[in-house]
């Protein structure tokens, strides 16, 4: 941590000290989601193409002022009606791409509305239902407004969901190539097996010029392949949320 993220360390300590949202998971099997935030064309593409090669889908935190920029990386509406009519989810990481550390409260709140109106004026009647906090910023008043209008607000704190988790802080695993090891990854899949815990992957581009935040095809392809053969269960996070409340009353014998 450098001195100037400081402030954001102390903002989002505070926030997940006060105010939660605690769920209980009772899982019978563990559960993987592959997310992508931003997220650049490569992960509408050459990700999106590997997770249906192995009948996956995923969920793409999308901010829509990253549409169709002239540098030729991001998505254009094509990209996204293309992935939710096959069954993958687009969920919100504000317009702006808004750090919440930095930024004030009203500014926040309309960054996240706007980037409803915007997924709306391309699928028209959509809902976004899951949220990623941009740069893992979290106060507390952002987390009191996410509360009312998603099912789960994720931030990148490392780890696997399970037991008590916080619907407003789920905690992510990142698929950058460069930091994370096959092997690692492996290890983590493993410690969700014997926990029945749910994975929630995070990457953004998937491409062979990958960068420091991003991964290689075969790489994430190597994740998913793995997660698959280990007959892991992978679902979009909306659908996750849902088997996670469906059986939050579960009784533990
Ligand atoms: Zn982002």
């Amino acid at each position: 941590m450098t001195r100037r993220q400081i402030p954001k360390y102390i903002k989002r300590l505070w926030a997940n000290l006060t105010y939660t949202d605690q769920i209980e998971m009772h899982l019978d099997r563990p559960l993987v989601s592959f997310t992508f935030d931003d997220a650049p064309r490569s992960a509408f593409n050459e990700a999106r193409e590997i997770l249906e090669k192995y009948n996956c889908r995923g969920t793409y935190y999308v901010s829509l002022g990253f549409l169709n920029q002239e540098n030729g990386t991001s998505y254009s509406s094509q990209d996204l009606m293309s992935a939710w009519e096959n069954g993958h989810e687009l969920a919100c990481h504000t317009k702006n791409h808004i750090d919440i550390s930095k930024s004030n409260i009203t500014d926040f709140k309309e960054s996240v509305a706007e980037n409803h109106v915007q997924i709306q004026k391309i699928i028209p009647g959509y809902n976004f239902k899951n949220f990623s906090y941009p740069f893992g910023a979290q106060t507390v008043c952002s987390k009191m407004h996410l509360s009312g209008l998603f099912k789960s607000a994720r931030g990148n704190r490392s780890g696997v969901n399970h037991g008590s988790i916080d619907r407003l802080n789920l905690k992510t695993i990142r698929l950058y190539e460069d930091s994370e090891s096959p092997d690692h990854i492996h290890s983590i899949l493993m410690e969700a097996l014997r926990s029945n815990g749910w994975i929630v992957f995070y990457t953004h581009g998937v491409e062979d010029n990958y960068i420091e935040d991003g991964c290689s095809p075969s790489f994430f392809e190597s994740v998913v392949k793995d997660v698959t053969e280990m007959g892991i269960r992978v679902e979009t996070v909306d659908r996750a949320m849902d088997i996670i409340l469906e059986n939050r009353f579960a009784l533990t014998h």
